[in-house]
């Protein structure tokens, strides 16, 4: 069928991002009322462990640990509302770490590997039960995850991921599919082949976070929002927790701030910021049937800066990349928020990766931040003698695993010998990071290298040699990042 483009229809530029709050926030406060936010820290207090961070990380964290120990008094510090960060925006993949066991192996080796990478298997069918028990809505829906080969002029099997995962004792974790059977899950003439990985579901992020909320609150954990913490310290025995109005003194703190993490004192070379931006299209569920794409899969594709695409109940495409850029230091600001340019290339993918549907608009922009350590996994452990506790560095792949995280930190609180709190990362710290603003000129040029040599491969093109070799350059000096 020939469609003609309207180009005057304004929605086929997103809204300006930053402007308001996700759309999936938006959608899921709305469900709420649009509830006032909690009351802010005013005056001091005490508790048993304070949590600072409203994601899913600290709140897993409260739930698991009222569950394991109940009447322990709980306060979680949020300096916005809960929800109102990256687990309110993100793309809403939902899956453990089976593309991460063989990187486990190797650190841990295989035994201990597949410990942890079935614990992580627990998040989807662990958060669909919660959600079910706890009467949240978060359109959970256990589809898989297929990964497809955006450069189909340079075919790619899976052999070697695949193989691994056998040889791991993991066979049928990741499914290669070939061209024909990508087309069947969405027709693309972008799309080559595929890895599937069947286990993984998706939600609407913003539902599941405000769902911990309210059930949190009904639990009788004390929520303090609009109350960014300053700092954390020991004081005596126990910890202090200070913010702007106030402080609150507590045997344990539990920090679970994610991409926050280098502006905090002992974490500054421990984890780098990085945006990822999300558009939200019109309606288009016809649109959705022409391409086969009925069924609710998550697609992404297989690039560095990576485009991640999924369905809504109501028949849109959200559709991210992680086009965005570096921050300095730990100071999370527009750049993760507002980048037009960022916009730009999430628009530029999507009429790439799709482009029968280049005449469909857009409602909503948005982006925030993620955090990646020097192996791209995260770093979950304890500090000042077993009273501060952390995790951090989830890389855009923390929907499923801040659950895990949580029941790991509430572990690490309530009783640190459970063989939870022992699993193979639990304690492993990776290389340091460059120091500031080394880091962020690093990242930068690392950042464009990347996009450039992605553009090369998609126009068919040898990327050039000065290219090749700062996109490989994080990879020489032994980080698992870049290409
Ligand atoms: C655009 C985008 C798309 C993504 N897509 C996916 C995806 O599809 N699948 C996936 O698995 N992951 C995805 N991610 C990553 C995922 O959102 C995160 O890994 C996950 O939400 C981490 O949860 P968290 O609780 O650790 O962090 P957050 O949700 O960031 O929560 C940390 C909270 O700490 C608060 N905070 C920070 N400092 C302070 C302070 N000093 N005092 C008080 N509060 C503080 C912040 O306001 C924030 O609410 C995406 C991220 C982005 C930005």
């Amino acid at each position: 069928m020939v469609r003609t483009i309207d180009v005057s229809r304004p929605t086929l530029r997103p809204p300006v991002p930053g402007a308001q709050r996700s759309w999936w926030l938006r959608e899921a406060l709305a469900l709420e009322g649009d509830p006032s936010p909690t009351r802010a820290l005013f005056g001091e207090s005490t508790a048993d462990v304070v949590i600072i961070g409203g994601g899913y990380t600290g709140m897993w964290t409260a739930w698991f640990l009222a569950e394991r120990a109940p009447g322990t008094r709980i306060v979680l510090l949020e300096q916005d509302i809960c929800g109102g960060g990256p687990s309110g925006r993100n793309g809403g993949f939902l899956h453990g770490w089976w593309e991460q066991l063989p990187y486990l192996a190797r650190q841990y080796g295989t035994e201990r590997a597949l410990e942890a990478a079935h614990a992580a298997d627990e998040v989807v069918d662990g958060t669909s039960a919660w959600c079910d028990q706890h009467g949240v809505d978060a359109w959970f829906v256990k589809s898989g995850y297929l990964r497809v080969n955006a450069f189909p002029k340079r075919p790619r099997d899976w052999d070697v991921e695949l193989a691994s995962l056998a040889e791991l004792g993991a066979p049928g974790q990741l499914l290669g599919l070939n061209r024909e059977e990508v087309q069947r899950v969405c027709a693309s003439p972008a799309f080559g082949e595929g890895l599937m990985m069947p286990s993984a579901a998706s939600i609407q992020p913003a539902r599941l976070a405000r769902g911990l909320r309210r059930v949190l609150l009904e639990r009788g954990v004390t929520i303090h929002e609009g109350t960014a913490a300053l700092r954390a310290r020991r004081d005596g025995t126990g910890m202090v927790v200070e913010a702007p109005g106030g402080k609150v003194t507590a045997d344990q703190v539990v920090l679970a701030v994610n991409a926050w993490i280098p502006g905090w004192p002992g974490f500054r070379t421990r984890a780098l910021a990085w945006g990822s931006y999300m558009v939200m299209t019109e309606p288009i569920p016809g649109r959705l049937a022409e391409l086969g794409w009925t069924n609710g899969e998550l697609l992404s594709d297989s690039r560095f800066t990576i485009s991640y695409f999924r369905t809504t109940r109501d028949g849109r495409i959200a559709f991210g990349a992680g086009v965005g850029a570096a921050g300095l230091g730990g100071r999370i600001g527009r750049t993760f928020t507002h980048s037009q340019a960022a916009i730009d290339r999430v628009v530029a993918n999507f009429r790439h990766l799709l482009p029968g549907l280049a005449d469909v608009g857009f409602e909503d922009a948005w982006g925030g931040p993620i955090d990646i350590t020097a192996d791209r996994f995260p770093e979950i452990g304890s500090r000042h003698g077993g009273r501060l506790h952390y995790a951090y560095g989830f890389a855009g792949n923390g929907a499923g695993p801040s659950r895990l995280a949580g029941r790991i930190l509430a572990a690490l609180v309530d009783k640190p010998d459970d063989p939870i709190a022992r699993l193979a990362p639990v304690g492993q710290r990776q290389r340091i990071l460059p120091p500031e603003p080394i880091r962020f000129i690093g990242a930068r040029i690392v950042r464009e290298a990347l996009i450039r040599e992605d553009d090369a491969h998609d126009a068919g093109r040898r990327p050039g040699p000065l290219v090749r070799l700062a996109a490989r350059l994080p990879k020489l000096l032994g980080y698992r990042l870049g290409h």
